[in-house]
């Protein structure tokens, strides 16, 4: 119904006339003319519609790519922090046991190719975090990652399992010697002091080394053995490293089983003091008894502190296990009222750290009605490194209500002589490693000197000298003669559960 264009017809022959049948042949060629004009309008418009779709088409995929790209990116992102740890950016612990199940089966098909697990753990973290804020905590940790990761050689790596603790593992792991030197060397280079916040920081850290093994079930049992080798490290005076051996290996799913133990036998009180008495080396007579903690174990007999200190000191246990074995002493003297000498308690480094233990130890012995005279605190040097104006307070407090104050293990600790004064002492324990020495055949000089300048200085200060590990008649005598007040060991009478007559 619309006009596209006009058909025109003319003749130049004055006689020819159109008639009704050419208008008629004319309107069905110009029915043809318009046909064909819409069918090109109608091609041209089908191609510009395929362009404009192309067109379309290509942008689109564009945008697709772009939101592909960046959903790859994000599951990168992802990826990565599932196996990495936010705080330091190091592999996790997810990390280092996808890779430890992957060596493991390289391991069995080639047993003569073991790898090596380090667990590494800061030494006294939690007082750091305590003491100076989850931030310096931070801090420290950050350093340790990357003091860490320098040290390593790909494919070796570290990995943050949690908290304070770290493994390291090591691909090639068949020289033992190999093994210590790298031990060693991370023991050394985390000891250089961390800058917190302004001053400088010494943390040292414990290590424990597992070496892939043909009978070891499965990665968790690797990992159980290095666990173990670090507590081991730990109990033996921290700062070290320790590898899993043998015999270890028997008694390590004992240290994981530990703790969970040792909360139960607080539970069930099988915690219990045992006594040793101190006597007098002028007359023989009694001054009193160390108090010494014995683990009643139901299926494993009586455990000496040898047995479970270590990893009841780790876990903090030791805090509650000591309550209760300071309170059935209390009661002991209670129910002995012919033992009229003093108690000497092993106190806990742990317990010094705490501002109400002073009085929490008063408000025990007067509950049991027990003059805080007839008591007498046993401390190590130890206790005092971590906060020593704090574990001051401590024992001024106690010495102020009558408690003796006793050093113990003198001689062995890091013999800060130069605390002595500051401290209120009232007694210096003769550590028995220079006991030992005494009274041999050939006399032991070294220890005869300790012995002598100990008693000398004691008595310039006014303290008692306590000798311990006394085991023969030769070294009592010995002691004796050196000038030593007291004296108590093996010789004298064991430790047992009851508590003597004075
Ligand atoms: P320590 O305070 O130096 O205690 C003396 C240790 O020497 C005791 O070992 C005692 O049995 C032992 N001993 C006594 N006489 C002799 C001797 O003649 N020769 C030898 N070789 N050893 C002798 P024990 O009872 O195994 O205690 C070991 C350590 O455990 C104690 O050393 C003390 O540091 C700690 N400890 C003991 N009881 C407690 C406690 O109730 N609480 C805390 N926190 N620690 C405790
Ligand atoms: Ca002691
Ligand atoms: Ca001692």
């Amino acid at each position: 119904g619309r006009t596209l264009g006009v058909l025109a017809v003319q003749s130049y022959d004055a006689g020819l006339k159109y008639d009704e049948r050419d208008r008629e042949l004319l309107l069905f060629v110009s029915q043809q003319i318009a046909n064909s004009l819409q069918r090109r309008a109608a091609a041209q418009a089908l191609r510009q519609a395929n362009a404009d779709l192309e067109l379309r088409v290509l942008q689109r995929t564009q945008e697709l790519r772009q939101q592909i790209a960046e959903r790859e990116r994000v599951e990168l992102q992802l990826q990565h922090e599932v196996v990495h740890d936010a705080l330091t950016g190091l592999p996790n612990r997810k990390y280092l046991f996808d890779r430890l199940e992957r060596l493991f089966g390289l391991f069995r098909r080639e047993p003569g190719r073991p790898f090596a697990v380090m667990f590494m753990d800061i030494d006294r973290f939690k007082l750091i975090n305590d003491s100076l804020g989850h931030a310096a905590g931070d801090t420290v940790l950050r350093t340790f990652s990357t003091r860490l990761s320098a040290q390593l050689r790909a494919p070796d790596f570290v990995a943050r399992l949690s908290g304070d603790e770290f493994a390291v593992l090591v691909e090639d792991g068949r020289d033992p010697d190999a093994l210590a030197h790298l031990a060693q060397r991370l023991l050394a280079d985390m000891q250089q002091a961390i800058e917190v916040e302004g001053s400088k920081l010494v943390v040292t850290s414990s290590i424990g080394i597992a070496v892939a093994r043909s009978n070891h079930a499965d990665v968790e049992e690797l990992l159980r053995c290095a666990d173990a080798a670090m507590y081991r490290a730990k109990s033996a005076g921290r700062h070290r490293f320790e590898f899993h051996d043998e015999q270890l290996q028997q008694s390590s799913l004992g240290v994981l089983t530990l703790e969970t133990e040792l909360r139960q036998a607080l539970e069930q009180r099988q915690f219990v003091p045992y006594f040793q008495p101190v006597v007098r080396l002028a007359d023989g007579s009694l001054r009193g008894c160390e108090v010494l903690m014995r683990w009643q174990h139901p299926q494993r007999g009586l455990l000496l502190p040898a047995d479970f200190l270590a990893v009841a000191e780790e876990s903090a246990c030791i805090e509650a296990i000591d309550w209760q074995v300071f309170e059935q002493a209390m009661q002991s003297v209670i129910a002995a009222p012919r033992f009229k000498g003093v108690l000497g308690l092993n106190v806990s480094p742990r317990h010094l750290q705490r501002d109400d233990f002073a009085q929490r130890l008063l408000a025990l012995a007067a509950r049991h009605g027990l003059p805080a005279q007839r008591l007498c605190v046993e401390i190590t040097e130890g206790s005092l490194i971590d906060d020593p104006v704090r574990a001051a307070a401590q024992l001024q407090r106690l010495r102020e209500a009558g408690v003796g104050v006793a050093l113990d293990d003198f001689g062995v600790g890091y013999s800060s002589l130069g605390q002595l004064h500051r401290l209120p002492w009232t007694t210096l324990k003769i550590d028995r490693c220079f006991v030992k020495g005494l009274g041999g055949e050939t006399p032991d000089l070294a220890s005869q000197a300790v012995v002598c300048a100990v008693v000398a200085m004691a008595s310039t200060l006014g303290l008692s000298v306590v000798a311990e590990g006394v085991e023969t008649p030769e070294q009592h005598a010995a002691v004796k003669t050196l000038g030593c007040q007291f004296a108590q060991g093996y010789l004298l009478a064991r430790p047992g559960p009851a508590l003597p007559a004075s």
